[in-house]
């Protein structure tokens, strides 16, 4: 287990791209697309460039940006960071070249911790060795059912300290999960007005071979309308199991 006394656990979300494409089932209820549309009603800056209305939506074409790059600089104190909450930052349409200026301020901001999240897993593998890996980044891949196991294996390939996937929001059981080269596993059933239900085996089977595996595992939430009425509970137990991070600790 990780000894989070070196660190402040405070949540910030970073997006120095925003808008995307929805490329699997994981997306059909996606939180983002929605706000996108409403961010760019309200007239915010970030969100005026629209994508493919077949994929996409109001506000949420793909789109860097150069000057949010700074923010992370300006956070003096320790931070587990969130990038891009409203974007995948290895969309097809994201350059390279401003990915690897992502990563070159995540380097020069050690003292944060940084969690990125993808469904391009494909692009990642391809392109990770173009990239210099800080060990203060934690690199994650969706996988919200059996058929995006290929998202793991791509994964195992990337030479980050901290491996994760986000089992989130679960539409189905993950049955022999390729955990080799994980480092952590978060799940997490659906939130909001369509939420699809969870079924709590589809947890159990997660836990069990995260347990045998001696693999980290965190439960987020069961979901439901409102994401935190359902609790987060699992047979009497609160799972809040985290990486060890003791290699980044020792690097910091
Ligand atoms: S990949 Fe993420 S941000 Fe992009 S559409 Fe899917 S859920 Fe939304």
């Amino acid at each position: 287990m990780s000894d989070k006394s070196a660190i402040e656990w405070t949540e910030a979300t970073w997006n120095p791209t925003t808008g995307c494409d929805r490329v699997s089932p994981g997306c059909d209820n996606c939180y983002a697309l929605a706000l996108a549309k409403r961010l760019k009603a309200m007239g915010n800056p970030k969100y005026q460039n629209d994508g493919d209305q077949r994929t996409s939506g109001p506000g949420f074409g793909v789109t860097t940006h150069p000057d949010a790059l700074n923010i992370p600089y300006s956070w003096r104190r320790p931070r587990v960071v969130f990038v891009n909450s409203m974007s995948d930052l290895f969309h097809a349409r994201v350059p390279i070249g401003f990915i690897k200026q992502v990563f070159d301020v995540m380097q020069d901001t050690p003292h944060h911790t940084y969690q990125v999240l993808t469904k391009r897993a494909r692009r990642l593998e391809r392109i990770a060795d173009k990239l210099d890996w800080p060990s203060n980044v934690w690199m994650g891949v969706s996988v919200e059912s059996a058929d995006q196991y290929d998202r793991i294996r791509d994964l195992a390939k990337v030479p980050a300290a901290v491996r994760f996937l986000s089992c989130e929001p679960l539409l189905g059981p993950l049955p022999d999960l390729p955990l080799d080269g994980i480092d952590w596993v978060i799940a997490g059933g659906e939130s909001g007005f369509s939420a699809r239900p969870v079924d709590p085996e589809w947890i159990r089977e997660i836990r069990d071979q995260c347990v045998a595996a001696r693999t980290p595992f965190f439960f987020k939430q069961w979901g439901g309308i409102r994401a935190k009425a359902g609790g987060r509970e699992l047979d009497g137990l609160t799972w809040d199991e985290m990486p060890d991070t003791s290699r980044h600790l020792r690097a910091m």
